[in-house]
């Protein structure tokens, strides 16, 4: 087993990677920026280093600061959460090279899925359902370019290969203005990713995001954890999570789920994952797979019982998976609400103390937040300052949990979303189940 690991991140996420050792008796190293001198894990930690000032620049992102960490403190592992340093494949090369044990996938497998048109080819070769493209980087010639387009029927959205947070596509309605995307989206990638490669995608109108979660071993074993529903977003951001999905039956679950571990098996998958789809009229399609846990990752643990950070540490150690596939029976239903310091109706951030602060509790429960009374949110970094998760027999039941949740939790001296989160709790389209990516932008525009 590891003995020590450090923790290259911060906020709620470096706090649960931080239980998650606890129970493992592995020891913590917590790193921070001079910002982060109050976070929770930080005086929870065995040690702790500053890595550098406020900018994440200058600290969670400074590959050497972080390394120098785990070299001081004699770390064995280094587990780096989402966002950040998660999915940098250079990164999880120097960890290697320097003798450290990367928490995640290989650098191959992490720079592989970086790569759209790579990803796209891999998980199709495995069996995985991709949207009907362009199947590779679309050429110069625009002839073959019109040829395609025409072949997949309009709409279609041109997409760039290295692109990511919702940047680098372009739909595109009619053949008129088809070239014309082309080359700007192709000039955008250039600039922004520093990889001109674009290829095109059917664009689905209106479908639902639904994500398979995996975990993989050395030993080649690797198994999913059924589906979480993640369409409720604003601009590509999520807001709520739910598992299972509405409307999936056992039968579809397994189906996919199988798909997604067999690609891993395949690939050689190391870690836990998420496979990302785009769901619609009952079929999946594969859009992107993340190298890394996910911040929705608790409605997962909630319905399987799996500790998902546990069996990436176990993972990493060498050790085989602590489950097979007929070990994981969903159970009742999850869902998860993203606490987020910003102004309900502008959106705008809303950094600042925390003056007074109660949590929610009772059955079926959870709050994975690292704020406590008196804590500065600082006004570097994302809003998000914690998540409220509940669970029940069914839908209806962790919805009501949710309801009262919301109602309970107290955070004053700063804004945050829970208004919205109130809101959408009692909205009659969310309560039926099933709706898809817009749902939420439209009903904002309403307002
Ligand atoms: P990123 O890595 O930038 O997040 P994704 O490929 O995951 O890019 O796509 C981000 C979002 O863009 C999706 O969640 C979806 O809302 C939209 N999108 C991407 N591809 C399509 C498509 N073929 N049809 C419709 N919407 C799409």
């Amino acid at each position: 087993m590891l003995e020590k690991v450090l923790i290259a991140n911060r906020g709620e996420i470096a706090l649960r990677i931080l239980r998650a050792c606890r129970e493992l008796d592995i020891k913590t190293v917590a790193v921070h920026s001079d910002a982060d001198r109050d976070l929770k894990h930080v005086r929870l930690a065995d040690e702790s280093v500053c890595i550098g000032p406020a900018s994440s620049m200058e600290s969670y992102l400074n590959v050497p600061a972080v390394i120098s960490a785990a070299e001081v403190t004699d770390a064995v592992g280094i587990h780096p959460g989402y966002g950040f340093l998660s999915e940098n494949a250079d990164f999880a090369e120097r960890v290697a090279e320097s003798g450290f044990v990367f928490i995640g996938p290989r650098p191959e497998t992490i720079r592989m899925m970086g790569d759209k048109v790579a990803a796209i080819k891999a998980m199709k070769d495995a069996g995985v359902p991709c949207v009907p493209g362009s199947d590779g980087p679309l050429g110069d010639d625009d002839e073959t370019n019109m040829r395609i387009a025409r072949e997949i029927g309009y709409p279609i959205i041109i997409k760039a290969s290295g692109g990511g947070g919702g940047r680098g596509m372009r739909v595109v309605h009619s053949e008129a203005a088809l070239l014309n995307a082309i080359s700007l989206t192709r000039a955008e990638a250039g600039a922004a990713f520093n990889n001109d490669v674009v290829y095109m995608e059917k664009f689905l109108g209106n479908p639902r995001h639904i994500e398979i979660q995996v975990l993989s071993d050395e030993h080649g074993n690797a198994i999913h954890l059924g589906e979480r529903d993640c369409s409720m977003q604003r601009r590509h951001q999520k807001v709520i999570e739910e598992a299972p999905a509405p409307g999936i039956d056992e039968e579809t679950r397994q189906r996919i789920g199988e798909r997604c571990a067999k690609a891993c098996r395949e690939i050689g998958y190391r870690g836990a994952g998420t496979f990302e789809f785009l769901y619609e009229d009952g079929e999946f399609y594969f859009i992107e797979m993340n190298t890394r846990v996910q911040v929705e990752h608790p409605v997962t643990e909630l319905i399987t019982g799996v500790d998902i950070v546990k069996e990436q540490l176990l993972i990493a150690s060498g050790e085989p998976l602590s489950y097979t596939q007929d070990d994981i029976k969903v159970q009742g239903h999850a869902m998860e609400c993203r606490i987020n310091a910003e102004d309900s109706e502008t959106f705008m951030p809303s950094p600042g103390t925390i003056t007074a602060y109660h949590a929610p509790g009772g059955p079926g429960v959870r709050v994975d937040s690292h704020i406590y009374n008196g804590y500065r949110v600082p006004p570097y970094y994302d809003s998000m300052i914690g998540k409220l998760i509940t669970h029940g027999e069914n839908r209806q039941v962790a919805m009501a949990r949710m309801r009262g949740a919301l109602s309970e939790i107290v955070i004053e001296g700063i804004r945050t979303n829970i208004p919205l989160q109130q809101e959408l709790f009692k909205d009659s389209g969310f309560q039926a189940g099933g709706t898809n990516i817009h749902y939420l932008e439209k009903k904002l525009e309403e307002r």
